[in-house]
């Protein structure tokens, strides 16, 4: 087979579209993959908008991605055709300065799938073999998929916040990050979490996992916060909105020593008063960007043993077909994420 199926993006502002382009072929280091489920993601709809850069043009959309080795380069030892696993959504050199201390996210040569290189609504993908995880036999492909994005943003996301056990952890959005981080921050140990979100319907979920909700749209959070904790407010605060809003309401929740990691992403600016917000209380603002490849592999193992359940957030599977995905897309442009749809590609 020379060719396949992939749906791109041809021009930002369009609706993507299914072309026919030629089968990639793996160089020494890297592993093609035929791709089982990829994840249709808030970030495609941003792509598709011409919201955020994504070149060189046309390009096959798609960063959440599991499936089967189909071939190996020469000089990969570790995979083989046939292998179960998903793919850390970034290809890095392996060699700049960030990418030896293990901060590959800043790789000067770093190129993320499915924004800066071909990804994953194809029937194929090529991928560094540094980027590519095994993936055990007891987790679908589906939750392969969806668990390399924003689960993997939220694990960064507690490990930079420094989050132990028996502390108390506020999650400022409750959508695909939120449902992760939730989990995680149990799974962590954590005494209580609260969910902060508008949307009845993500609330709930939230609940659903253990989260004590907290519906903005009826009360202050900040005060909120501050009456089911005591008056102490918490240890961490994550916001994974993106609003000058909440990333305020955010460090406002924090507790004496507390640690806000802001994980949404935004150009405006908030206000704080530093005084009582930060300097009186130690507290800290911490910047959240990607993940590592060297946390995917807890997380990994997380999702097998069940600690962190995706099973319930996957709600809808649609095929190969650009219909089908701008329909996701135009969903997640008017409503945001609430559960999550993935490609499931035919046998
Ligand atoms: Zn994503
Ligand atoms: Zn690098």
């Amino acid at each position: 087979m020379e060719s396949m199926k992939a749906v791109r993006l041809i021009q930002p502002g369009r609706p993507l579209e299914l072309q026919e382009v030629k089968l990639p072929a793996p160089g020494a280091r890297d592993v093609l993959l035929r791709v089982k489920v990829a994840g249709i993601c808030h970030s495609d709809a941003h792509y598709r908008a011409g919201k955020s850069v994504v070149r060189p043009l046309p390009l096959t959309l798609g960063h959440e991605v599991a499936g089967v080795v189909e071939r190996a380069g020469a000089e990969v030892t570790n995979f083989k055709a046939g292998d179960r696993v998903c793919l850390h959504y970034l290809a890095s050199c392996g060699e700049c300065v960030y990418c030896q201390r293990g901060n590959e996210q800043f790789c000067t040569s770093g190129a993320m799938m499915g924004k800066y290189r071909d990804g994953g609504y194809a029937e194929f993908i090529v991928m560094p073999a540094r980027s590519v995880f095994r993936l055990p036999e007891e987790i679908p492909f589906e939750q392969g998929a969806i668990m390399m994005c924003s689960s993997a943003t939220s694990l960064h996301a507690l490990n930079k916040a420094r989050l132990r056990a028996g502390e108390s952890v506020a999650a400022f959005g409750a959508g695909g990050l939120g449902l992760s981080a939730i989990q995680l921050a149990r799974a962590f140990g954590a005494r209580e979490v609260f969910a902060v979100d508008i949307a009845p319907g993500k609330l709930a979920m939230a609940h659903g996992f253990g989260a004590v909700p907290v519906n903005a749209a009826a009360c202050d959070p900040v005060a909120e916060i501050a009456r089911l904790t005591g008056g102490r407010g918490v240890d961490v605060a994550l916001e994974l909105i993106g609003l000058p809003l909440t990333m305020r309401q955010a460090v406002q929740s924090l507790a004496i020593k507390g640690r806000a990691a802001l994980a949404g992403l935004t150009d405006k600016t908030f206000e704080i008063a530093p005084y009582m917000e930060v300097l009186n209380k130690e507290a800290e603002i911490i910047g959240v960007s990607d993940h590592l490849a060297q946390e995917l592999s807890g997380l990994i193992e997380w999702v097998r043993q069940g600690k962190l359940d995706l099973s319930r957030i996957i709600t809808r599977t649609v095929p190969l077909d650009a219909d089908a995905i701008n329909e996701v897309l135009d969903g997640l442009a008017k409503f945001g994420q609430e559960g999550r749809a993935v490609v499931v590609n035919a046998e």
